[in-house]
């Protein structure tokens, strides 16, 4: 199954090139009080609505993707764990590149772990991103991004795909610089999602999708997930000796070589074979324009 988020917090069924909603599903989800627990409430609960999903998709039309504005697939993330250099190729040029590593000597994930990005940062493809630090190089960084759908600690390897509760596309917007990375990758509009969640089952294996962001039709990145230094089963793994892992969380599996500046008025386009595609604006400031 593929789900998305649009409009105004709709929650559609995507088949083909069509959107059912679904939203009315929703009213079987429990009411909340606060504090509220752990993970996001849709997920918390997706597999016991999915049924419901189905059966309202197939009896509802659907509307063209391309007429609807999409947002975030996950909408309130308990946490957005992301990797750093996880591609050879991709550390190579880090290393190499001093707008990139702005003197820092470039060590590998092995060194660093994991890392964590703001879930204030999120946008979805039908947002835009907002480039309006001029004097800045702002980064486009494409990833392979899983959502949790079974909460764990201390998970093995092997047992490490059963909490998946599927995959999307993600885009971890960066501006180069001396700061920490959580502080670069962050920023408002900086942590794109979609253009919907593939569910686990419809995806073969996640360590082998070809993928490519094009910035106004020229290909910059291009690689395939085999290439991972750690691999989705080992990130899984690593993050969840530190944090338990609840549905919701989304890990970002690090992106490949190629990451190149955006500037306002740039269109990137993301593709992830088995996932999909989604097209993102880049724009110069907060305000509608
Ligand atoms: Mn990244």
């Amino acid at each position: 199954m593929r789900f998305c988020r649009f409009n105004d917090h709709r929650l559609g069924v995507v088949r083909d090139a069509l959107v059912h909603d679904v939203t009315a599903v929703l009213d079987g989800l429990p009411p909340l009080r606060w504090p509220t627990p752990q993970g996001d409430h849709f997920f918390n609960h997706f597999e016991s609505l999915r049924p419901r999903m189905q059966t309202l998709a197939d009896a509802l039309p659907g509307v063209p993707v391309s007429s609807v504005r999409l947002l975030s697939p996950v909408a309130n993330p308990g946490k957005i764990v992301a990797a750093p250099v996880n591609y050879q190729l991709h550390l190579d040029e880090s290393r190499a590149d001093k707008a990139i590593n702005f003197g820092n000597q470039v060590k590998t994930i092995s060194d660093y772990g994991v890392f964590l990005k703001a879930a204030s940062s999120m946008i979805g493809a039908g947002q835009a991103v907002v480039a309006d630090w001029p004097e800045r190089r702002i980064d486009h960084e494409i990833e392979l991004a899983l959502v949790v759908g079974k909460k764990g600690f201390r998970i093995a390897e092997d047992q490490a795909l059963a909490h998946v509760a599927g995959y999307m596309i993600g885009l971890d917007m960066t501006i180069r610089g001396t700061e920490d990375r959580s502080f670069r990758k962050s920023l408002d509009t900086f942590t794109v999602f979609g253009p919907h969640v593939v569910t686990a089952d419809e995806i073969s294996d996640p360590n082998r999708l070809d993928f490519e962001l094009q910035v106004n039709q020229q290909t910059r990145q291009k690689a395939n997930t085999g290439q991972l230094i750690w691999n989705v089963q080992k990130l899984i793994s690593y993050a969840s000796q530190a944090y338990t892992l609840y549905p919701g969380d989304i890990i970002m599996t690090g992106t490949p070589e190629g990451v190149g500046p955006v500037l306002p008025g740039d269109t990137m386009h993301a593709w992830i074979d088995q996932i999909g595609e989604m097209t993102v604006a880049v724009r110069g400031s907060h305000s509608a324009d």
